[in-house]
């Protein structure tokens, strides 16, 4: 008997050590930041999932088009398993339709805590490019919306995000943290202005430098060219040897200029273009030749460039042409304080570690 409940004893004690080695797992599983890169063929929506299981979308994608790109980013919800079906904050970083196509679609589907956006208005009142924005315009009414200025948090737990751009305002001073904020950038002698296109909107856009211990991310969404330069010239604000540059304005030429790329020494670049737009040939040449750059991911092959300058195939989320009628492949990348990260294709299921970096 007493033999008997001895070994009941140990039985159960053997089993709350297995249970508390399988929790401590799942805890350092979880110990990771998480980022899906939606498809929204050209668009862009990024899902951000904390360690803390807070969550935080960057744009919505294109509205419209038989739900096409919310479908898609309730997918890439479902795929987080989220713990909560909620989003805790979602950025409308412009209110072109490729990045608030689905701000008041998404609201209606599950609880969102709070907006972030550049402001109640827009440059552009045709009637043809103020759609999303007019979409928008009787959610944002209702809901918690914050306009951050430069400088500002987002208030999200388990990482860090710095606005460093919004509403045609760039930060001054250097973002915290970053190695080589606030220095002299040398390469600022060879920058060559742009003449802004006829979409003012994007200079309004909301960019962020994103922080996870040592893993750093830069993301302008689709700041301009000029305004990019801006925020490392003469003193480079922002910082250097960033770990992923997810390229500004879907990798046109309107954006993406080799001053900020080559400055922020990614070494790895992520483009949200489609088959196409984005991926052009200087995009290519500028990311390619930035010093350190390891990997360009893509989330399109694009048309713009031959096979052979397009990066390998397993680097590229999505290889077919058609914009609608194809099932649509996410990156999902997972970084760690010591600044290593992970990225895996969904459509191979290939994926690449890069280990922390050397200081
Ligand atoms: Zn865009």
């Amino acid at each position: 008997m007493r033999k008997t409940l001895l070994s009941v004893i140990a039985l159960s004690l053997l089993m709350q050590i297995a249970a508390a080695r399988t929790q401590s797992l799942r805890e350092q599983e979880h110990k990771s930041l998480d980022v899906y890169y939606v498809d929204t063929e050209g668009g862009k929506a990024v899902l951000f999932v904390s360690p803390t299981g807070e969550t935080m979308l960057y744009d919505t994608g294109t509205g419209g088009d038989a739900n096409r790109d919310l479908d898609r980013i309730l997918a890439v919800i479902k795929a987080a398993n989220l713990p909560v079906q909620q989003l805790d904050h979602v950025i409308v970083s412009h209110y072109h339709g490729d990045h608030s196509g689905n701000a008041a679609v998404l609201a209606d589907k599950l609880p969102i805590r709070n907006f972030y956006d550049h402001g109640g208005w827009t440059v552009e009142l045709q009637s043809n490019r103020s759609a999303a924005f007019n979409a928008y315009r009787p959610i944002r009414d209702k809901a918690h919306v914050i306009v951050p200025k430069p400088g500002a948090k987002i208030p999200i737990s388990g990482f860090d995000v710095t606005v460093v751009a919004n509403a045609g305002e760039l930060i001054t001073t250097p973002v915290s943290g970053m190695p080589g904020a606030g220095t002299p950038n040398p390469q600022c002698r060879q920058f060559v202005p742009r003449v802004q296109d006829a979409t003012p909107e994007n200079y309004y856009a909301m960019g962020v430098v994103i922080k996870y211990g040592n893993f750093r991310m830069l993301d302008l969404s689709d700041l301009t060219w000029n305004q990019e330069k801006e925020l490392v010239c003469p003193n480079n604000m922002l910082g250097t040897n960033f770990d992923v540059y997810n390229t500004s304005r879907h990798g046109t030429d309107f954006a993406g200029n080799p001053v900020l790329v080559h400055a922020a020494r990614p070494r790895v670049a992520v483009m949200n273009n489609s088959p196409t737009k984005g991926g052009t040939p200087d995009t290519f040449k500028i990311v390619k030749s930035s010093p350190g750059i390891l990997d360009f991911w893509q989330l399109h092959f694009s048309e713009n460039v031959s096979k052979e300058t397009n990066s390998p195939d397993q680097f590229i989320a999505n290889i077919d042409a058609m914009p609608t009628n194809h099932p649509a492949h996410f990156l999902k990348l997972s970084a760690r304080t010591d600044g290593s990260f992970t990225v895996i294709n969904e459509r191979t299921g290939f994926s690449k570690e890069y280990p922390a970096a050397k200081p």
